[in-house]
Formats: structure tokens, sequence, C-alpha cells
């Protein structure tokens, strides 16, 4: 995918007709008469810019004394996400907050994280799982559907419904498309086939890639300044992103092998073409991260790296060996001093050490363990 340099004039007047309706349909949606939250999920990639870009514009619209349903604009770190990514979207959630705040508008922004028992790190050092590949991926729900559907599931049990507003586009992906298709029920609004009591309004499902970069290279975001900076990181990375992902049948775009942002400690893609590309672009200082994701890559898959015994008390190979684990924690904390970045907390740190106690203890996992350990992973 490229970022056009220029556009027609006449497709960008009939883009401001089609954008004008997709306000109409967000303004007539939000002037319901109940009061069911709004939950916009943004990742800080184009489309999710896009939907808030709309959004807001929309709400500046309605009179302000019809502005009274709450909106919580919701961001999910994963704690491994690159730290130019990362660095961008505080920078817009920073941003947004003070806006919000002096436009006058119901909108709250939330940061979500995974629980401390379900991080990147306190999976792979404390329970030995192996870097993440294409056939046991087992970070995307941990790390970044669980948060999201937390916070939804808080709150539908406040409010009994909301309604979450997704920058899904049919013309994104194979794997979008087909999620797209399963919520066609002809209605503004579909049911989330996963989360009881949660609506999903998708108010851009239509456009092309084309129309979004159209639309942000050409306005100013409602909160101030540009959507400049969002047009560099597309361009350093070249390519899409790794989605806020709050369905697990949309999962293959996160990870999948198209240049995108996501965790850069991402192994499920050979090469991690995007971070690669950002840090050859002026984040030099960051190299030292790309060369211990390849690292971990190859640790994690040596057979004598790993156990004969699988968690679940199956033969086979297993986890990480104890040993492997504490190389792989040294060598972390090793690259935090060299970068200088918060790659790890202490609270996750002291996680692994009660997880390998808990190992350690019986040599090989207590029955009881086991069952303890597959609940809480499920
Ligand atoms: S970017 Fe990679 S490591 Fe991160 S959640 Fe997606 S697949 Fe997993």
């Amino acid at each position: 995918m490229t970022i056009p340099e220029t556009f027609d004039t006449n497709a960008e007047q009939d883009l401001e007709s089609r954008v004008a309706e997709i306000k109409r349909e967000i303004k007539a949606e939000y002037r319901q008469s109940h009061s069911k939250p709004w939950i916009i999920g943004f990742s800080g990639g184009k489309d999710s810019t896009l939907v808030l870009h709309l959004v807001i514009e929309s709400l500046l619209e309605i009179p302000w004394s019809e502005r009274k349903r709450a909106v919580y604009i919701v961001a999910n770190d994963t704690l491994v996400e690159s730290p130019i990514v990362q660095g961008f979207v505080d920078e817009t959630l920073e941003k947004l907050t003070t806006a919000l705040a002096d436009l006058q508008l119901p909108c709250a922004v939330k940061k979500t994280v995974p629980r401390v028992s379900h991080t990147y790190w306190v999976n792979v050092i404390g329970r030995g799982y192996p870097s993440p590949t294409r056939m046991f991926r087992w970070c995307t729900d941990r790390l970044k559907i669980r948060p999201t559907t937390d916070f939804i599931r808080q709150k539908v049990s406040e409010s009994g419904e909301v309604i979450l507003l997704l920058g899904v586009r049919r013309s994104e992906s194979a794997a979008r498309a087909a999620t797209a298709k399963r919520y066609d029920n002809g209605e503004r609004l579909n049911s989330h086939n996963d989360i009881p009591g949660c609506l999903v309004f998708r108010p851009i499902l239509e456009l092309a890639t084309e129309d979004v970069w159209e639309y942000l290279m050409t306005r100013q975001p409602p909160w101030a300044g540009t959507h400049n900076a969002l047009v560099k990181l597309y361009r350093d990375a070249m390519g899409g992103e790794c989605p806020i992902v709050i369905d697990p049948d949309a999962q293959p775009s996160c990870g999948s092998s198209s240049i995108r942002f996501g965790c850069w400690t991402c192994t499920v893609v050979d090469k991690d073409k995007s971070f690669r590309n950002q840090v050859d672009k002026g984040f030099e200082h960051l190299i030292p991260m790309a060369e211990f994701r390849d690292w971990m890559k190859s640790f994690c898959y040596i057979p004598e790296n790993r156990m004969q015994e699988r968690r679940n008390g199956q033969q086979g190979i297993g986890p990480l060996t104890f040993e492997s684990r504490k190389i792989v924690l040294d060598r972390l904390l090793e690259l935090q001093e060299a970068v200088g970045l918060p790659l790890i907390s202490d609270e996750e740190v002291r996680e692994i050490h009660k997880i390998w106690e808990d190992d350690k203890s019986t040599g090989v996992m207590r029955r009881a363990d086991r069952l303890i350990t597959m609940l809480e992973e499920r």
C-alpha cells in the first residue's frame, strides 16, 4: 500500500459528500433517545483516527445541551508496543485529553493494558512460553483482545448495553472484509458475536484506503495540530498496522505477513519490517531491540533450551528451561539498560519470580498447579 501524494478535485468533492453522509449517521445514532455509552476502539492507526476525527467533528455540530451520551476512547497498550508507535499514540492521547476538556465534550480517554499475569514477558520468561509463531500465536488474545474486552464488559455491566465504534473497512483486508460481512444485518448497529450487550457501529465501512488518506491529509484534526505525524509514521513503516483487535476471528490481521505496526517483540512474522524500517529512519538507538527480537526468534526454538515435558504434563517439547528463561531475563534487563527505555516492569519481574518459585517447588508442576494454570490461561 502506498500513501498518495496528490488528490483529484472531483474525487475530493465526492468524498466530501460521502463523509457528510457518514457524519449524518453518526449524529443520528448519537441523538437516539437512550443513554448507552459509546466506546471508540482507538489504535492510533489511520482508520481508528479517522473514526475519532469524524465522531468529534460530529459531536461539535450537535448543540451543547444534547451532548449527553458518554463516549470512551479506548486505546490498548500491549506493554511491548514499538516505542516509536507508542510514543506517537501517547502524545495523541495527551493532546486529546486536553482538547476534549476545552471542547466541553462528554468524552474520556482510557488506556487498557494486559493483566500482569498475562503480559508478554510473564508468559515468556515466567511460564517459559516460546516467542509466538503463526502456529502458536498465544499473544493476541492475552495482550490485545482481553484487556479491551474486559473494559467493554465492565461498561456493559454498568449500563446494560454499549455501542462500540470501530474503524473497520470492507476494503482493508480479506480478514477484515470477512468480519465486516459477518456483522452485516442491514442495520446501523450489529450485535457483537462474543460480547453480549455490545452493539457494533462501523461508520467508515465503505470507505476505501485512498479516501481515508485523502481525508486525513487534507483536514486538521478537531483536537488541534495536523495528521502529519501519523502520515510520517506510516511512510516510515511502509504500511498497515496491527489493529485494535476485539474479535478473535479478526486475528489474522494481527501479526500477519503484511507490513504492519505491532509489538516490537513480534516473532510471528519472519522479519519485522515495520519496526526495522522505523528504526532505520532516525531511531538507530533502538537497533539493539530489533536484534534482541531476532535473537529470541531463534533462541526459543533451539531444542536444548526447551523442557521435555509440556505445561499440561504431556511428553513433548515443552516450555523454555529455567536456565533459558533466566538468560532471556538477564539479556532483557541488559537491553533495557542499554536503550534507556522501560521494557519490563518491577511488577512483572516479581510475578516471574513467583511463577519460578511455584514451578520449582515441585520439580515438575503438581497436578493441581497444572489445572490452575490451565484455567487461568484460558
Ligand atoms: S503484533 Fe505480534 S506479538 Fe503482538 S499481539 Fe500481534 S501477533 Fe502477537
